[in-house]
């Protein structure tokens, strides 16, 4: 799979992408990162890629002539995308439909990351094909939500995690989050690793999953478990079997949430 990122701070995204999970999948070949820098296409001495905005204000504008220069000059795979706080909102079922997007050699996407407050709107307009957002906040830059982006999507490429069954089983793959992993110590603290899980039995090892996973949804997420169309009859069947009810998902054996941390007072 291609992706290519524009950026000002090329450094930035080559340091995180050679490391790890995405740094392996660029090694071994499954991915191909390409970091084109913004400033290649600029045409002053100082190399400047920003300027003053139209009509006043704080702060700069990534102008238009060196994000066109380098995206022309590159030749990306498309959709390319504008990362924003505006944009769509980044979720698993984008992530995968990004991921599926890189099964031919030389397919796959590619991100500009903004920095200052913006770029120029006749990027957005006339270059890009979307805009993607990583959630309602505001970044410095791109920078970071391009990586986010790359992670989520290189994971979902066959070949680059190590065990492939992991990915189908994780939090949104079927529109629920994940249930509780533990390791050993089977003790740790005089909190035991529920038993079923020292069972040995694999059929109720599952049904007890699959009933965390619907209960721990319900309780912090209960508008993926709308967005599926509510509880099937042996969904309900099965929280009951496990000592939850479908209205009120909390069971004993579930500890209390935490509160938030609160700095102690000297
Ligand atoms: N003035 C802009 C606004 O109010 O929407 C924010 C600009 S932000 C300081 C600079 C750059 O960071 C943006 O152009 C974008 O590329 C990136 N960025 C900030 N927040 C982001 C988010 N939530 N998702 C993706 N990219 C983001």
């Amino acid at each position: 799979m291609r992706v290519d990122l524009f950026t000002i701070f090329p450094g930035l995204l080559e340091a995180v992408g050679s490391e790890s999970l995405v740094g392996r999948a660029r090694r071994s070949g499954l991915l191909d990162l390409r970091i084109h820098d913004l400033r290649s296409a600029t045409i002053d001495p100082r190399r400047s890629v920003d300027d003053t905005p139209f009509g006043g204000g704080a702060g700069m504008v990534l102008a238009p002539g060196p994000v066109f220069g380098a995206v022309e000059a590159a030749q990306p795979p498309r959709p390319l995308f504008l990362l924003g706080p505006g944009g769509r909102r980044l979720d698993q079922a984008l992530v995968r439909e990004l991921a599926d997007r890189g099964s031919a050699p030389g397919e796959g996407f590619s991100l500009l990351c903004g920095r200052y407050e913006g770029v120029d709107e006749r990027v957005a307009d006339h270059l890009v094909d979307d805009e993607l957002s990583i959630g309602d906040y505001v970044l410095a830059g791109g920078e970071a939500a391009a990586f986010v982006v790359v992670e989520a999507v290189a994971r979902l490429v066959p070949g680059v995690m190590g065990n492939e069954a992991s990915a189908g089983e994780e939090s949104f793959s079927d529109g629920l989050l994940e249930y509780p992993q533990y390791t050993r110590p089977a003790e740790f603290r005089g909190w035991p690793v529920p038993e079923v899980l020292r069972s040995g039995d694999h059929a109720r090892v599952a049904r007890w999953r699959r009933a965390q996973a619907l209960a721990r949804t319900l309780a912090r997420r209960p508008d993926l478990v709308e967005a599926r169309g509510g509880l099937s009859d042996d969904e309900v069947r099965l929280l009951a079997e496990h000592g939850y009810s479908a209205v009120s998902p909390r069971s004993p054996e579930e500890p209390p949430r935490r509160e938030p941390h609160r700095p102690r007072r000297s």
